[in-house]
């Protein structure tokens, strides 16, 4: 197989967006070189945004992990699925009654911004799969009546993932596994996926910021997500090696598809000559 060189940033951008599971954070622990990295970038005034697929936390449960991990950030800083499928809804099917195969903090927000909820499938219009550790047979039940009984609902899902990374090399099913679910027994195909790599997401989390998103850096451990949301949104990537992909997976994708810059750890989107002047060491291993 094709041997894929290392690289790092040569330079520093004028924003950078951040997944979190796998990039800054595995678990209860920040990756090495996360915090420093984000409190040099922050001391520059360069714009820091986070962004998750993960539906199963409201954007406050991260500003509140990530304070606890030691990277205090402000709740405008974080886009997750659940507030881009609230804007989905509320933006293209404001009127639509859906059923969300979701857990609690998506139930919440889409509460919260009125959009109607049933378990009726006589009344469903919009199936949403999400990350659901609650999925069960009669949810799917429910899903089956809407789309291929009553022929009257249509699917949407919060994000593309087929697992959840967790430290160990473990893992959680994902948004994907329900999805397919659904597809299975229906025959129907999900019409939208509101996460990355939706480029929506690169909208909302640069939201308020004069920047050309040619200048901003999506950085993050998945390469059909992450680096695939950058392609998709004409702006520069970076891949670390500290969650999902690897280096075989970058050498099997289309040239046009891999990331721009391939890190063994985070902080290295750092520049190395910025490195030393700061007298930073890589066999550092404090966060
Ligand atoms: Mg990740």
């Amino acid at each position: 197989m094709e041997n894929i060189p290392l690289a790092r940033p040569t330079e520093l951008y004028d924003a950078y967006l951040f997944d979190l599971d796998g990039t800054i954070y595995l678990g209860e622990e920040l990756l090495p070189g996360a915090r420093r990295m984000i409190e040099e970038l922050r001391r520059r005034d360069i714009p820091v945004r986070f962004l998750s697929n993960n539906p199963t936390k409201a954007p406050t449960q991260y500003a509140e992990k990530l304070e606890r991990l030691g990277l205090p950030t402000a709740l405008p800083d974080i886009a997750n699925t659940v507030a881009t499928m609230v804007n989905f809804l509320l933006a293209n099917h404001r009127d639509a009654v859906v059923f969300p195969i979701a857990e609690q903090p998506l139930i919440d927000a889409l509460e919260a911004a009125g959009i109607a909820m049933s378990d009726d499938p006589a009344r469903i219009d919009i199936v949403i799969a999400s990350y659901d550790r609650g999925f069960d047979y009669r949810k799917l039940q429910i899903a089956f009546d809407a789309i291929w009984f009553h022929k009257r609902a249509f699917l949407v899902a919060t994000n593309p993932d087929r697992y959840c990374p967790f430290p160990g090399g473990r893992g959680e099913p994902d948004c994907a596994a329900i999805v397919a679910a659904i597809e299975a027994c229906t025959g129907t195909t999900c019409r939208q996926i509101v996460g990355k790599p939706d480029p929506n997401m690169v909208t909302q989390a640069l939201a308020g910021l004069d920047v050309d998103p040619a200048r901003c850096v999506m950085v993050g451990d998945r390469l059909g997500t992450d680096i695939e949301l950058a392609v998709r949104a004409s702006m520069p990537s970076a891949m670390t090696l500290t969650g999902d992909s690897t280096l075989d997976d970058v050498a099997a994708a289309p040239v046009d598809h891999r990331p721009t810059y391939i890190l063994e750890r985070i902080d290295q989107l750092i520049p190395a000559h910025v490195w030393d002047e700061l007298g930073w060491t890589a066999d550092e291993t404090h966060a």
